[in-house]
Protein backbone atom coordinates (compact mmCIF):
# COMPACT_ATOMS: atom_id res chain seq x y z
CA UNK A 1 0.00 0.00 0.00
CA UNK A 2 1.50 3.23 -1.09
CA UNK A 3 0.91 5.96 2.25
CA UNK A 4 -0.16 9.23 1.69
CA UNK A 5 1.28 11.85 4.09
CA UNK A 6 0.01 15.07 5.40
CA UNK A 7 1.01 18.32 4.80
CA UNK A 8 2.43 18.34 8.01
CA UNK A 9 4.17 14.75 7.23
CA UNK A 10 5.93 16.44 4.04
CA UNK A 11 6.67 19.50 5.98
CA UNK A 12 8.94 17.28 8.32
CA UNK A 13 10.43 14.81 5.55
CA UNK A 14 11.30 18.57 3.77
CA UNK A 15 13.63 18.81 6.86
CA UNK A 16 14.80 16.06 6.81
CA UNK A 17 15.54 16.04 2.66
CA UNK A 18 17.22 19.38 3.44
CA UNK A 19 19.52 18.04 6.07
CA UNK A 20 20.72 15.18 3.38
CA UNK A 21 21.28 17.95 0.20
CA UNK A 22 22.97 20.19 2.33
CA UNK A 23 25.47 17.26 3.60
CA UNK A 24 25.75 15.99 -0.07
CA UNK A 25 26.71 19.39 -0.78
CA UNK A 26 29.36 19.75 1.88
CA UNK A 27 30.45 16.62 0.88
CA UNK A 28 30.61 17.14 -2.94
CA UNK A 29 33.09 20.13 -1.76
CA UNK A 30 35.68 18.04 -0.24
CA UNK A 31 36.08 14.96 -2.66
CA UNK A 32 39.71 14.70 -4.04
CA UNK A 33 42.34 12.62 -4.90
CA UNK A 34 44.67 11.32 -1.97
CA UNK A 35 41.57 11.05 0.41
CA UNK A 36 40.48 7.70 2.04
CA UNK A 37 36.44 7.06 1.36
CA UNK A 38 35.66 6.50 5.29
CA UNK A 39 36.77 10.39 5.74
CA UNK A 40 33.46 10.84 3.78
CA UNK A 41 31.65 8.54 6.02
CA UNK A 42 33.21 10.21 9.22
CA UNK A 43 32.27 14.16 7.58
CA UNK A 44 28.58 12.69 6.89
CA UNK A 45 27.70 11.76 10.33
CA UNK A 46 29.12 14.81 11.80
CA UNK A 47 27.62 16.87 9.35
CA UNK A 48 23.54 15.38 9.75
CA UNK A 49 24.11 15.40 13.66
CA UNK A 50 24.91 19.23 13.32
CA UNK A 51 21.96 19.99 11.45
CA UNK A 52 20.20 17.92 14.41
CA UNK A 53 18.94 14.37 11.93
CA UNK A 54 20.41 11.07 12.34
CA UNK A 55 22.16 8.82 9.57
CA UNK A 56 20.01 6.65 8.30
CA UNK A 57 21.85 3.78 6.89
CA UNK A 58 24.04 2.71 9.70
CA UNK A 59 22.96 -0.61 10.59
CA UNK A 60 20.40 -1.10 8.37
CA UNK A 61 20.10 -4.34 7.62
CA UNK A 62 23.70 -4.33 8.75
CA UNK A 63 24.95 -1.70 6.85
CA UNK A 64 28.17 -0.57 8.39
CA UNK A 65 28.65 3.10 7.80
CA UNK A 66 26.76 6.53 7.87
CA UNK A 67 27.07 7.25 3.86
CA UNK A 68 27.52 4.43 0.58
CA UNK A 69 30.52 5.53 -1.34
CA UNK A 70 30.34 4.24 -4.59
CA UNK A 71 33.45 3.85 -7.14
CA UNK A 72 33.54 4.03 -10.72
CA UNK A 73 32.16 0.41 -11.66
CA UNK A 74 30.49 0.08 -8.21
CA UNK A 75 26.74 0.84 -8.79
CA UNK A 76 25.59 1.52 -4.96
CA UNK A 77 26.09 0.43 -1.23
CA UNK A 78 29.65 1.06 -1.71
CA UNK A 79 31.18 0.46 2.16
CA UNK A 80 33.19 3.56 3.22
CA UNK A 81 36.97 2.44 3.91
CA UNK A 82 40.86 2.62 3.98
CA UNK A 83 40.41 3.03 -0.42
CA UNK A 84 42.16 6.18 -1.57
CA UNK A 85 40.42 7.91 -4.23
CA UNK A 86 42.06 8.48 -7.44
CA UNK A 87 42.18 11.48 -9.59
CA UNK A 88 39.71 10.56 -12.61
CA UNK A 89 37.68 8.29 -10.62
CA UNK A 90 33.98 9.11 -10.22
CA UNK A 91 32.72 8.85 -6.85
CA UNK A 92 28.51 8.24 -5.65
CA UNK A 93 27.34 9.65 -2.56
CA UNK A 94 24.34 8.47 -1.43
CA UNK A 95 22.77 9.80 2.40
CA UNK A 96 19.96 8.81 4.12
CA UNK A 97 18.79 10.76 7.23
CA UNK A 98 16.42 10.91 9.66
CA UNK A 99 14.74 13.46 11.13
CA UNK A 100 11.46 14.01 13.79
CA UNK A 101 10.92 10.13 12.67
CA UNK A 102 10.92 10.66 8.84
CA UNK A 103 13.36 9.93 6.35
CA UNK A 104 15.02 11.32 3.24
CA UNK A 105 17.23 9.75 0.40
CA UNK A 106 19.64 11.62 -1.71
CA UNK A 107 22.83 10.58 -3.95
CA UNK A 108 24.92 12.56 -6.51
CA UNK A 109 28.44 11.14 -8.30
CA UNK A 110 30.87 13.58 -8.39
CA UNK A 111 34.50 13.34 -10.27
CA UNK A 112 37.49 12.95 -8.64
CA UNK A 113 39.61 16.53 -10.11
CA UNK A 114 39.74 15.70 -14.01
CA UNK A 115 37.83 13.14 -15.33
CA UNK A 116 37.18 11.76 -18.68
CA UNK A 117 34.73 13.36 -21.16
CA UNK A 118 32.97 9.98 -21.13
CA UNK A 119 33.10 9.96 -17.77
CA UNK A 120 31.83 13.20 -17.46
CA UNK A 121 28.98 12.54 -19.73
CA UNK A 122 27.82 9.90 -17.82
CA UNK A 123 27.20 11.96 -14.86
CA UNK A 124 25.36 14.43 -16.58
CA UNK A 125 23.53 11.98 -18.38
CA UNK A 126 22.38 10.29 -15.08
CA UNK A 127 21.64 13.79 -13.57
CA UNK A 128 19.22 14.56 -16.72
CA UNK A 129 17.65 11.43 -15.83
CA UNK A 130 16.96 12.44 -12.85
CA UNK A 131 15.39 15.82 -13.69
CA UNK A 132 13.21 14.05 -16.58
CA UNK A 133 12.09 11.68 -14.20
CA UNK A 134 10.88 14.49 -11.59
CA UNK A 135 9.43 16.31 -14.24
CA UNK A 136 7.21 13.28 -15.02
CA UNK A 137 5.78 13.25 -10.88
CA UNK A 138 2.96 14.54 -11.58
CA UNK A 139 -0.92 13.22 -10.21
CA UNK A 140 -3.22 11.85 -11.96
CA UNK A 141 0.27 10.25 -14.13
CA UNK A 142 1.09 7.09 -13.13
CA UNK A 143 4.13 5.46 -12.03
CA UNK A 144 5.16 4.17 -14.99
CA UNK A 145 5.46 7.94 -16.76
CA UNK A 146 8.29 8.06 -14.09
CA UNK A 147 10.41 5.03 -14.97
CA UNK A 148 9.25 5.29 -18.99
CA UNK A 149 11.24 9.19 -18.53
CA UNK A 150 14.23 7.70 -16.83
CA UNK A 151 14.87 4.65 -19.04
CA UNK A 152 14.27 7.05 -22.15
CA UNK A 153 16.48 9.93 -21.47
CA UNK A 154 19.56 7.09 -20.28
CA UNK A 155 18.98 5.13 -23.22
CA UNK A 156 18.58 7.70 -25.94
CA UNK A 157 22.18 8.91 -25.07
CA UNK A 158 23.65 5.01 -25.75
CA UNK A 159 23.50 3.98 -22.35
CA UNK A 160 21.62 1.50 -20.31
CA UNK A 161 19.77 1.04 -16.72
CA UNK A 162 19.97 -0.71 -13.82
CA UNK A 163 17.18 -2.93 -13.80
CA UNK A 164 18.03 -4.99 -10.42
CA UNK A 165 17.77 -1.95 -7.90
CA UNK A 166 14.82 0.57 -7.64
CA UNK A 167 13.83 3.68 -6.05
CA UNK A 168 10.81 3.44 -3.94
CA UNK A 169 8.61 4.90 -2.23
CA UNK A 170 9.81 6.72 1.31
CA UNK A 171 8.18 8.15 4.49
CA UNK A 172 8.47 6.89 8.70
CA UNK A 173 10.51 4.15 6.81
CA UNK A 174 13.42 4.14 4.09
CA UNK A 175 11.68 1.54 2.00
CA UNK A 176 7.95 1.90 1.46
CA UNK A 177 5.68 0.77 -1.29
CA UNK A 178 5.80 1.37 -4.42
CA UNK A 179 9.22 -0.27 -6.11
CA UNK A 180 10.35 2.24 -8.76
CA UNK A 181 12.36 0.78 -11.74
CA UNK A 182 14.29 3.07 -13.93
CA UNK A 183 12.78 1.26 -16.94
CA UNK A 184 9.08 0.64 -17.88
CA UNK A 185 5.93 1.65 -19.90
CA UNK A 186 4.57 5.32 -20.57
CA UNK A 187 0.27 4.73 -18.54
CA UNK A 188 1.62 1.71 -16.58
CA UNK A 189 1.33 1.20 -12.76
CA UNK A 190 -0.18 3.09 -9.77
CA UNK A 191 -1.62 6.54 -10.55
CA UNK A 192 0.80 9.37 -8.83
CA UNK A 193 -1.53 11.43 -5.46
CA UNK A 194 -0.83 14.15 -3.79
CA UNK A 195 1.03 13.81 -0.79
CA UNK A 196 2.93 10.39 -1.97
CA UNK A 197 6.85 10.86 -1.30
CA UNK A 198 8.83 8.53 -3.34
CA UNK A 199 12.76 8.69 -3.90
CA UNK A 200 13.93 8.30 -7.25
CA UNK A 201 17.32 7.34 -8.17
CA UNK A 202 18.63 6.55 -11.88
CA UNK A 203 21.89 3.97 -11.89
CA UNK A 204 23.75 4.58 -15.64
CA UNK A 205 25.40 2.63 -16.62
CA UNK A 206 28.39 3.33 -20.11
CA UNK A 207 27.94 -0.69 -20.88
CA UNK A 208 25.52 -3.50 -20.05
CA UNK A 209 23.12 -3.24 -17.00
CA UNK A 210 23.71 -6.58 -15.35
CA UNK A 211 25.11 -6.36 -11.71
CA UNK A 212 26.88 -8.74 -9.50
CA UNK A 213 27.70 -8.05 -5.97
CA UNK A 214 31.19 -8.06 -4.59
CA UNK A 215 32.60 -10.30 -1.31
CA UNK A 216 31.75 -7.96 1.39
CA UNK A 217 28.16 -8.93 0.71
CA UNK A 218 27.18 -5.31 0.08
CA UNK A 219 28.72 -3.15 -2.82
CA UNK A 220 26.87 -3.62 -6.29
CA UNK A 221 29.29 -3.69 -9.23
CA UNK A 222 28.64 -3.58 -12.96
CA UNK A 223 28.99 -7.57 -13.72
CA UNK A 224 30.89 -6.33 -17.01
CA UNK A 225 33.07 -3.79 -15.18
CA UNK A 226 31.61 -0.79 -17.01
CA UNK A 227 31.54 2.84 -15.55
CA UNK A 228 28.35 3.44 -13.74
CA UNK A 229 26.86 6.77 -12.06
CA UNK A 230 24.00 7.47 -9.89
CA UNK A 231 21.56 10.44 -8.19
CA UNK A 232 18.81 10.51 -6.03
CA UNK A 233 16.02 12.83 -5.06
CA UNK A 234 13.43 12.43 -2.37
CA UNK A 235 10.31 14.04 -4.07
CA UNK A 236 6.84 14.58 -3.22
CA UNK A 237 3.67 14.78 -5.40
CA UNK A 238 1.79 18.07 -4.79
CA UNK A 239 -1.30 19.90 -7.01
CA UNK A 240 0.76 20.88 -8.91
CA UNK A 241 4.99 20.60 -9.57
CA UNK A 242 6.76 18.06 -8.22
CA UNK A 243 8.04 19.50 -4.46
CA UNK A 244 12.43 18.48 -4.73
CA UNK A 245 12.55 17.83 -0.68
CA UNK A 246 16.71 16.85 -0.92
CA UNK A 247 17.50 20.16 -2.95
CA UNK A 248 19.27 22.64 -1.65
MG1 LIG B 1 17.21 5.11 -2.17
Amino acid sequence: MIIIKSDQEIATMRQAGRIAGTVLEILKSQVRAGMKTKELDVMAAKEVEKLGAKPSFKGYRGFPANLCVSINDEIVHGIPDERVLDEGDIVSLDLGTIFVGFQSDAAVTVGVGKISPQAKRLIETTEGALRTGIAAAYPEARLGDISAAIQNYAESRGYSVVHEYTGHGIGRKMHEEPQIPNFGLPGSGPLLKKGMALALEPMVCVGDWHTRVIDNHWTVVTADGGLSAHFEHTIAITDAEPEVLTAV
